[in-house]
């Protein structure tokens, strides 16, 4: 296999902190020998596990950016343990535009793994954490949101593990984020649901890897900002990589399988009809579309095939046939 074309400033074996950028290059009209600046930090201290975390995955998903930009500014190295890599801003176009994917190549980070590096810019990303950053990992965090058309309670995402080891590493890494809700993937997080993700990626790679759904709607939610950064350092201190910090009581997470999404099949405006966390019948009407256009069409119903509670909502009014409208999911284990 060709060898990646990117570059990284620094050197992620040194002891200290450590940022720079992961030259992506990208030769263009205004900039013949030019790359593409993905900003990267390594903080390390000895040995110890290393933790991957990324956000920007997707441009439009902000808790997670800021949250890891604080990180890397608060963190001393003499506080840790082992070495934490961190990308606020993964596919940097893509965040520097506030868009889910990259205006450079239309390229959607998080489906495109593995990768190629000889690609576009954003399969060149994807290739570069494959082969080069995640076989440096131990453990992955990948912090998103529902991005501009979605909102999501905080909720972690993983699979249920391929080992008993795994799967109980699982259940310390999902008790240490404490986050309100976890969803937990009843299809082993195998390689046929999540093969193009980073989190697919990181299982590939042995990487015990766990992903975040953290508000939503194109915006930036205080109290959703506050739980991803309390996790982040409950994960850190849970791996022994922060042993002064003090954990506060756990807070409790209600665990749930997705049922699926409910989609529209008409466009028009979304008026929605039940909130996150609501509980839904099969059948129920969970949202209307409306057709100011055509102001005496009767409105359509949008009817839930599923039944459960609502884990995400549509951000956005205006909708089309094919857009997800809601995402239902049920209980684990019944309440
Ligand atoms: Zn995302």
């Amino acid at each position: 296999m060709p060898a990646t074309q990117i570059t990284a400033e620094i050197d992620f074996a040194a002891d200290g902190k450590h940022v720079g950028y992961l030259r992506v290059p990208h030769s263009v009209h205004r900039s013949a020998y030019g790359w593409i600046p993905v900003p990267v930090v390594s903080i390390r201290n000895g040995d110890g596990p290393t933790v991957l975390l990324l956000a920007g995955v997707h441009g439009d998903e902000y808790e997670g950016q800021i949250a890891l930009s604080r990180l890397a500014n608060d963190l001393a190295p003499e506080q840790i343990r082992g070495r934490v890599i961190l990308l606020p801003m993964s596919n940097l176009p893509a965040a520097k535009a506030g868009l889910r994917t990259s205006p450079l190549d239309d390229g959607n980070l998080n489906r495109t793994f593995p990768g190629d590096p000889g690609g576009t810019p954003t399969a060149m990303i994807a290739d570069y954490l494959e082969q080069t950053l995640f076989p440096m990992a131990d453990y992955l965090v990948d912090l998103h949101s529902g991005g501009s058309s979605l909102f999501y309670p905080p909720t972690l995402l993983r699979g249920q593990g391929h080992t008993p080891e795994e799967a109980e590493m699982l259940q310390r890494l999902q008790a240490a984020f404490d986050l309100p809700y976890a969803w937990v993937f009843t299809g082993g997080g195998g390689p046929n649901s999540t093969a193009r993700t980073a989190m697919g990626a990181g299982n590939r790679n042995g990487v015990v890897s766990i992903m975040a759904e953290l508000g939503g709607g194109g915006a930036v939610t205080s109290d959703i900002l506050a739980m991803t950064e309390r996790g982040l350092l409950r994960i850190l201190h849970v791996l022994g990589m922060l042993p002064d910090y003090e954990p506060d009581a756990a807070r409790g997470t209600r665990e749930l399988h997705a049922q699926g999404s409910v989609y529209a099949y008409q466009a028009g405006l979304f008026e929605p009809l039940k909130d996150i966390g609501d509980t839904v019948e099969k059948g129920e009407t969970v949202g209307l579309i409306h057709h100011p256009d055509t102001p005496l069409q009767a409105s359509d119903v949008i009817v839930s095939p599923y039944e459960g509670i609502v884990l995400c909502k549509r951000a956005l009014a205006r909708i089309e046939r094919g857009d997800a409208a809601f995402q239902i999911a049920r209980d684990a284990e019944p309440l």
